[in-house]
């Protein structure tokens, strides 16, 4: 049993964050009290176009336009716990999107840095971080199959987008003992895979099934959907 602390509902959206972190996650087996802590605090309305305000908390993704989705609550605390997060990593995220899973990332490790290949998007997130003072994160418009190397390497490094399999610079880029979290598989459907950089290889674990937009690049998807 886990204990969530009653939250203070500071916003007309704290209520229905609760019922989130009660129904969708803490209910699903997610324990990590600190991934429980930022999604009971962070206002995910705010990462949302306004007309979808009022579903930011149900159980499913939701467009944020230029054909991408914020992920759903309970595979953002999935993919986040499954990270360990301590508190004073450097972490490299691909897919930044609406930057909720990049808010997310900065308040559970030290520096965060989130490639999105949609200026438009970026722009965007940037804002909603900024509101939120949220300042440590590095935010960058490129090709995120070739990871960031300015800032290499990374203690772990999460892709919220599906490709064919994990891109070779984002492993190059991981610290000795570092980990990928990735969607894996194909255009439509994925595994979620854990790719641990060990001493004597690479070392991974499969979790659900799940289905995330295309990861578009050099090492992922092309994008004339060919493959
Ligand atoms: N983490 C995001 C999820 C966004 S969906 C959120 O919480 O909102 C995945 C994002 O990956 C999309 O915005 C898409 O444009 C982006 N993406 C796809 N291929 C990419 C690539 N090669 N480099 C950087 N971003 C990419």
């Amino acid at each position: 049993m886990i204990f969530i602390k009653k939250p203070k509902f500071k916003d007309a959206y704290s209520r229905p964050r609760h019922e989130m972190v009660k129904k969708q996650i803490a209910a699903r087996g997610i324990i990590d009290p600190r991934v429980i802590a930022v999604m009971e605090e962070l206002p995910r309305h705010l990462f949302v176009p306004q007309e979808f305000g009022g579903k930011a908390y149900a159980d499913c993704p939701l467009p944020i336009g230029e054909k991408q989705t914020i992920s759903q609550p309970f595979m953002v605390a999935f993919m986040t716990e499954l990270l360990d997060l301590k508190g004073n990593e450097k972490v490299l995220e691909i897919g930044t999107g609406s930057g909720y899973q990049t808010a997310v990332l900065c308040k559970l490790a030290e520096q965060v840095y989130s490639v999105e290949r949609i200026p438009s998007l970026l722009v965007k997130a940037r804002k909603t971080l900024e509101s939120l003072n949220i300042h440590n994160a590095g935010l960058k418009v490129f090709d995120g199959t070739m990871g960031w190397k300015d800032y290499a390497p990374y203690d772990a490094i999460m892709v919220t987008a599906g490709g064919p399999e994990a891109p070779k610079p984002l492993m190059d880029q991981l610290k000795p003992g570092g980990r990928l979290i990735m969607p894996i598989g194909g255009k439509t459907q994925q595994v979620l895979h854990m790719l641990v950089k060990t001493d004597s290889g690479i070392k991974t674990t499969t979790h659900s099934l799940c289905t995330f937009v295309n990861l578009i690049g050099e090492y992922g998807w092309k994008e004339n959907g060919n493959g």
